[in-house]
């Protein structure tokens, strides 16, 4: 079986290290916020040429941090996609603010600038942009419609670490961006794990308190905060894994160059290539396909592992039914829903396995 994810086929030499670093926390006696927790901020934010980092406990309360340290909440909305992970939009409800769903471009499957326009109302005070499959694409559109707008741009980076527009890193465009670090994420810990990026150092010193019950100094609880808190082993694993980004990067861009240049049925369709080769780091490799459940039935039956992200918009989700969304509908995110489909992408496939992908796509047929 050719698995979405394998981190069993990682080198012995990644998982040394990963021991090495588990074991020299568990020898410190020192578990959560600590040095490691410090060091790997400070290399994080440099990874991502911004001035601080601030580690949580998982992507989805980077993004509800973000949001409550810069006092949006309760009557605020934030207009966020229908094409997301489910955690995007929960991290808006839990903010208090009230998420405004948009439509996706169908050529990219990221938020369309048109449906957010018609989202704005007069509580409009954030878009939350989601690079979705890790693409960067269009952010001088993004922080051209927030300026004039005058709202806030924040960015859901979970899926897009390490993915580059113009010389910046993804979460450096707005005024905040959210990362996790679950494993499967393209930097992943061996737990929960996240991040918000800032240049603002004053958002990051709130941040700080944020995610350790409000704490200013010992005893002192200033704001309304949560525990979010990173752990010393998960940075530790963090700080080992981070060598190795650049390396798994450019393996998924080389598995998704195959996928591009060999993958030619007429049954199935690619997203719109990257605007420059570092804007897309691959989290996901998406095929479109009209007979997308026909096709997911036959990779599996030549036994190759796929998933669909997303099967349901977050606008058919039960609790979201009745969420504020564009008045035009959110067509293009329902048909993206049930036409694509998400195929091996990760940096452990050899040749012959990306071969073999390739052809079990290109021999599909409707019979
Ligand atoms: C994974 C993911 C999240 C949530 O991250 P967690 O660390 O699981 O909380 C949020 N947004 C997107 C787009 C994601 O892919």
């Amino acid at each position: 079986m050719i698995l979405m994810n394998d981190f069993k086929a990682e080198p012995n030499e990644l998982r040394d290290r990963m021991h090495k670093a588990a074991r020299k926390v568990i020898d410190s006696g020192w578990y959560v916020l600590g040095n490691e927790v410090q060091l790997f901020e400070q290399q994080w934010a440099s990874f991502c040429g911004v001035s601080s980092a601030v580690g949580v406990g998982n992507g989805m309360d980077a993004i509800e941090i973000a949001l409550r340290s810069l006092e949006i909440g309760p009557g605020d909305e934030v207009i966020t996609s229908s094409m997301t992970a489910f955690a995007t939009v929960l991290a808006v409800i839990r903010s208090g603010a009230t998420p405004v769903l948009a439509d996706i471009d169908a050529e990219t499957a990221l938020l369309s600038v048109e449906s957010a326009f018609r989202c704005l109302t007069s509580r409009t005070k954030a878009v939350l942009l989601v690079h979705l499959y890790g693409q960067v694409r269009a952010m001088k559109k993004w922080n051209d419609f927030c300026g004039k707008n005058n709202i806030v741009l924040l960015e859901d980076c979970a899926q897009a670490h390490m993915a580059r527009l113009g010389g910046k890193t993804a979460g450096g465009f707005g005024v905040a961006g959210a990362y996790s670090f679950y494993p499967t994420k393209n930097l992943g810990a061996t737990g929960d794990g996240g991040a918000l990026i800032t240049q603002d150092k004053d958002l990051a010193k709130v941040a700080e308190q944020m995610r350790n019950y409000g704490q200013s100094i010992r005893n002192q609880h200033p704001i309304i905060g949560l525990n979010s808190r990173l752990d010393e082993i998960q940075a530790a694993i963090l700080l080992e894994r981070l060598k190795g980004l650049p390396e798994f990067t450019k393996r998924r861009r080389q598995i998704a160059r195959a996928y591009c240049d060999g993958i030619k049925n007429p049954l199935v369709q690619h997203l719109a290539l990257p605007e420059e080769k570092e804007a897309h780091v691959y989290h996901l490799y998406v095929i479109i396909s009209k007979v997308r459940d026909a096709l997911q039935e036959y990779f599996t039956q030549n036994q190759i592992q796929t998933f669909v992200h997303y099967p349901i918009p977050i606008h058919q989700q039960i609790p979201c039914i009745n969420m504020a969304h564009d008045p035009n509908g959110l067509y293009a995110s329902e048909k993206h829903a049930s036409t694509c489909l998400s195929i091996p992408c990760h940096p452990q496939m050899s040749d012959e396995e990306v071969e073999a992908v390739i052809n079990v796509a290109n021999t599909f047929k409707l019979d």
